[in-house]
């Protein structure tokens, strides 16, 4: 038999186990809508006359958040609202996905704005990973790659935007794996950086971060974005690898099926916890990278002494 919404009895498109609810797809999406709300609004993420761009890739997650943040703009209409894809060089992946993010944008009227490895750094990531394999003869991880040199050109490319705050897709999911992997590995100093507004650290080269989807679980992203009918892509990168972190999230899925909950409490008590930490671990200060510039903890930024490694064939 059909479930039926716990709220107006209509036909319920999820259950949700950690709430002990049905909800039909209008109460759905409410609830996402008001979940989002509140996370903008607990943390005052959005302020009056901010300049927000959203990172966006194509997929789920980036997709969804730029349809809220449109929504919730076209009613308040007292920020401004841009997206910037970057564009890493990985061949038949994001080629692909970037086209949904083009439409989107196209289809909500927001402009759109390109960064890419190529133009950037030179190289895309492919070169930059067979470069490395062929130097150093083994098996590069392109995540540390990807992931430092994408920061960095979100953060820039923000920048040159006159972004006050750089919107990121990270979800509930995203969020707990992330803590508890840090926790894990015993990084402390990582940890102390994350939460709801990340780089706590002020500088005016650094744009403020906020991920206004942390309180959304993942199948609720996947279900929010079918059902509000956004294109998006459900390509796979060939890169995807990290099988640690993949421990980390079946991990955290088998203990939130037995313990409904437990990602919400992964992350509300780091948040509660995370003040202490700060206190407690002082990261070093800035400074600005000798070769390129931007700010960074040590004399060389991650992103120089990377592309040092790939810089000559
Ligand atoms: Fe980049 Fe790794 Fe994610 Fe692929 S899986 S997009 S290489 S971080």
């Amino acid at each position: 038999m059909a479930m039926k919404c716990s709220i107006c009895g209509r036909e319920a498109v999820i259950y949700r186990k950690y709430e002990g609810k049905v909800l039909c797809r209008k109460h759905f999406l409410k609830s996402v809508r008001f979940k989002v709300s509140k996370t903008i609004r607990k943390y005052r993420m959005i302020k009056r006359h901010d300049r927000v761009v959203v990172g966006i890739s194509g997929g789920k997650d980036s997709s969804l958040l730029l349809r809220l943040l449109w929504e919730k703009q076209k009613k308040q209409r007292h920020f401004q609202l841009e997206a910037l894809l970057i564009d890493e060089g990985i061949k038949g992946y994001r080629d692909r996905t970037k086209k949904y993010a083009k439409q989107l944008c196209e289809e909500l009227g927001i402009p759109y704005f390109e960064y890419s490895f190529k133009k950037t750094f030179g190289k895309t990531l492919d070169e930059m990973v067979r470069i490395e394999k062929k130097k150093y003869g083994y098996e590069v991880h392109a995540c540390t790659y990807c992931g430092t040199l994408r920061r960095y050109l979100l953060n820039l490319g923000a920048r040159e935007l006159r972004a006050s705050k750089l919107a990121i897709a990270h979800n509930l999911d995203d969020e707990a794996q992330a803590i508890l992997a840090n926790y894990i590995r015993g990084d402390l100093l990582r940890a102390v950086r994350m939460g709801y507004v990340p780089y706590f650290v002020e500088d005016e080269k650094f744009v403020v971060r906020i991920k206004p989807l942390r309180d959304i679980p993942e199948k609720e992203t996947t279900l929010a974005a079918i059902l509000l009918n956004l294109p998006f892509s459900l390509a796979e990168c060939p890169y995807v690898v990290d099988a640690f972190r993949g421990d980390v999230r079946d991990m955290i899925n088998m203990l939130e099926d037995k313990y409904p909950g437990i990602k919400y409490n992964i992350v509300r008590t780091f948040d509660k916890i995370q003040p202490a930490l700060k206190s407690m671990i002082k990261p070093a200060g800035i400074k600005y990278c000798e070769r390129c510039g931007e700010p960074t903890s040590q004399r060389i930024c991650k992103t120089c002494m990377l592309l040092e490694r790939v810089g000559k064939e």
